[in-house]
């Protein structure tokens, strides 16, 4: 059913009652039935002065007018009565709202015309066909009414229908209407909100993708930072890292200044124990200009040098301290990995140190050079690293043909196992001292030489070589061997006299004891004594003549050395009533040595502890028998051997001299030609003293089945 159909079956329903209505109540026409639907529109319509209109009164009304009010009053629905040509209208109560507050009720009794002038442009073509017979229905129809003060978009369901009198003739139109403004706007605002949704939502959509994009990029992006965090704490940490190693290295290194510079000469670091002797306080230099923090002079004087290793040179100063110590500046650029210079390092050194050495070694150099003596410097394998003019003057060789060559090429083969001994004393750090011995010449020639071999160690006192100095003896040699020969010969002179003087002597003493004379039989007692005294002494000398000139005689035999000993306490105590002599023995101890030679090592060191300790004193003289040695010891309570003497009373003619020895005789051969004895048999002799508080004098020799 169309719109239409519904508004006519509408009237077609409700016209019987009304027009029931109307004609129950035709008589009472005052009474204007038609007008007893009620409401506020019939009482306005009551109330209007219809005589004003192309109506006329409401008495005169034609009753197809009267019907039709009376069906218009009646209806709930919004109706519209427009009659005549001028279209004067009448409406119910439900219409009221169509007109809003401006055209209610203005628009009663008023022309449609007027009423609806603001879309009459649309609606006055419709009523004009309607009057010549046309109906028309529209649901939802447009139109702009001014009816509230302003311009509003009005949308109703309608319909157009004309209006006939009893005649058949069309009159007036019939409007039925409905406001569906609120729903169109309502469908609008929908349609508007769903566009406004789907807009939104593809929007959200868009914003969305935007978002997952941004968001893909910001996980990148998030990624990438903490790629480069990473970076940044690594290169941090390395950053500590260095600058902890650079600390350490810049403290470490004695005698240094470390500077590390900007392009623009500030200082990044400085460090090292140098600053102050440089001239840097201790204050905070990182990130400074030199000219904030030092005197204008010190930058003037180094600026040049910056911009030096700034422009990437690698260099070296030397300068000298205002106290006179010497450094040394290295420039260093220090280049990243596109090879440009970021930053310079300087590096001062204090090498007043080095100098001085090096001027100490240049002057040791010079002295070696120059030293008459043979000066070699060699390894523990006996291969010469160094090798002076002297030595090459000595023994004929250039330094070209020694260097690397081995020191067995100096030694006769027959002294070739003096190397190794001399080798394992100065591994224990001893010195050889004044070592006489024989070397070979390049042409062949016995040198007699004399050799001082010191360790050479390294800063750390590790031993890394050897320095031997060679003096040529041959000239005091022959002196020595002159001498010797001359004191062989007096002596050898001397004794013959004196054999036959000591022969006489002890003939005069066996006469003269029973003499009256008590002088002469004391007196060649005493002569006796001293004539033993001048013979021990030639024979010390005679000796001496013969161990140098290699014919010291040792005659070996089986003996008891405690026997000896014994018999020399003996034959001292004849001479000595000074002294007490006190002997602890050991037993028979059977020795194979020559008995003269032991007789008179034995007879020196009893003498000698009587010489050297006052009158009065005990000699202690004990003898003790080990594993494979026998030692004798002899004791004196006597004014000792200072310590520096100590190492040398074994060397020929050595004499401690001291305001207390000078008035003791001697011409120190006795312990030196003891020593040569005691080594001639295999043993040992030394001694132990302290000045003031004795000596004691020890000697061992070996054991054998
Ligand atoms: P000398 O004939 O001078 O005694 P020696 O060779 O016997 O010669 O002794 C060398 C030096 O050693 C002596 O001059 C002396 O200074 C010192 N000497 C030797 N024995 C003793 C001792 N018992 N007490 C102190 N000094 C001694």
């Amino acid at each position: 059913m169309t719109y239409k159909q519904f508004m006519t079956v509408i009237v077609k329903l409700t016209f019987p009652f009304v027009y029931f209505c109307f004609m129950a109540n035709s008589d009472a026409a005052d009474d204007l039935p038609f007008l007893q639907a009620g409401g506020e529109m019939a009482e306005l319509i009551r109330g209007f002065n219809w005589a004003g209109t192309s109506l006329g009164p409401l008495s005169l009304w034609p009753p197809a007018l009267k019907i039709i009010t009376a069906l218009l009053l009646s209806s709930r629905f919004p109706m519209l009565l427009c009659w005549g040509p001028d279209y004067i209208q009448l409406y119910n109560d439900a219409f009221r709202p169509v007109n809003g507050r401006d055209k209610h009720p203005k628009a009663l009794g008023s022309s449609a015309r007027e009423t609806y002038a603001e879309i009459w442009e649309t609606i006055g073509p419709m009523f004009e066909a309607v009057m010549r017979g046309e109906s028309f229905g529209f649901p939802d129809f447009n139109v702009r009414l001014e009816r509230n003060g302003y311009p509003e978009d009005c949308y109703f369901d309608f319909s157009y229908s004309p209006l006939t009198d009893e005649q058949g003739m069309i009159r007036g139109i019939l409007v039925i209407c409905k406001e569906t403004t609120e729903k169109v706007r309502a469908i609008d605002e929908q349609s508007s909100l769903a566009e406004e949704m789907t807009a939104m939502n593809e929007e959200l959509a868009a914003a969305n993708e935007e978002y997952t994009a941004i968001n893909e990029e910001l996980i990148a992006t998030n990624e990438e930072l903490h790629q480069h965090q990473e970076q940044l704490r690594a290169s941090l940490e390395s950053v500590a890292r260095s600058e902890r190693l650079f600390k350490s290295i810049a403290l470490n290194i004695p005698r240094s200044l470390i500077i590390v510079i900007g392009p623009d000469h500030r200082f990044l670091t400085i460090e090292g124990d140098l600053m102050t002797r440089m001239g840097y306080d201790s204050r905070d230099y990182q990130g400074k200009h030199p000219l904030e923090v030092g005197p204008a002079e010190r930058y003037e004087a180094s600026r040049h040098l910056y911009d030096q290793v700034l422009a990437g040179e690698t260099f070296s100063v030397e300068r000298k301290g205002a106290t006179g110590e010497d450094f040394i500046v290295h420039f260093v650029p220090l280049k990243n990995e596109r090879d440009e210079v970021y930053a310079g390092l300087i590096i001062a050194l204090d090498i007043t140190a080095i100098r001085q050495a090096e001027e100490k070694s240049a002057r040791l150099a010079a002295i070696v050079e120059s030293s008459a003596d043979a000066i070699i410097s060699k390894t523990f394998d006996s291969v010469i690293t160094s090798w002076n003019q002297g030595a090459e003057r000595m023994f004929g060789y250039t330094e070209a043909e020694m260097i690397g060559e081995t020191i067995y090429k100096l030694i006769p083969p027959e002294r070739h196992d003096e190397e190794p001994r001399i080798l394992a004393r100065l591994k224990d750090g001893h010195r050889v001292e004044h070592f006489d011995t024989q070397r070979l010449t390049k042409d062949g020639r016995l040198l007699e030489v004399s050799l001082s071999i010191s360790p050479v160690k390294d800063p750390q006192g590790r031993i890394i070589g050897l320095s031997k100095i060679a003096r040529d003896i041959t000239e005091r040699k022959l002196d020595e061997q002159r001498k010797n020969d001359f004191i062989g010969m007096v002596s050898h002179e001397l004794k013959t006299p004196l054999t036959s003087l000591g022969a006489i002597i002890q003939v005069a003493d066996a006469k003269l004891r029973q003499s009256e004379d008590t002088f002469l039989a004391g007196a060649m007692q005493k002569a006796i004594i001293q004539i033993k005294r001048m013979t021990g002494m030639i024979n010390g000398f005679l000796n001496i003549s013969r161990l140098e000139s290699g014919k010291i005689q040792i005659d070996k035999a089986h003996f008891d050395l405690q026997e000896l000993i014994e018999e020399m306490i003996a034959e001292s105590e004849l001479t000595i009533s000074s002294h007490t002599i006190r002997f602890q023995g050991c037993g028979a101890v059977r020795i194979l040595a020559d008995r003269d030679k032991m007789a008179s090592v034995l007879t020196n060191l009893i003498s000698n502890a009587v010489k050297y300790s006052p009158k009065g004193k005990l000699i202690e003289v004990s003898c003790e028998v080990n594993d494979r040695s026998v030692q004798i010891s002899v004791r004196d309570q006597g004014m000792g051997i200072k310590p520096n003497d100590l190492p040398h009373v074994f060397d020929r003619y050595y004499r401690v001299s001291t305001t207390h020895t000078q008035h003791i005789s001697g011409f120190g051969i006795g312990l030196y030609l003891s020593a040569e004895i005691i080594r001639h048999h295999g043993g040992d002799i030394w001694a132990e003293s302290q000045s003031g508080a004795g000596s004691t004098f020890y000697f061992s020799l070996p054991l054998v089945e």
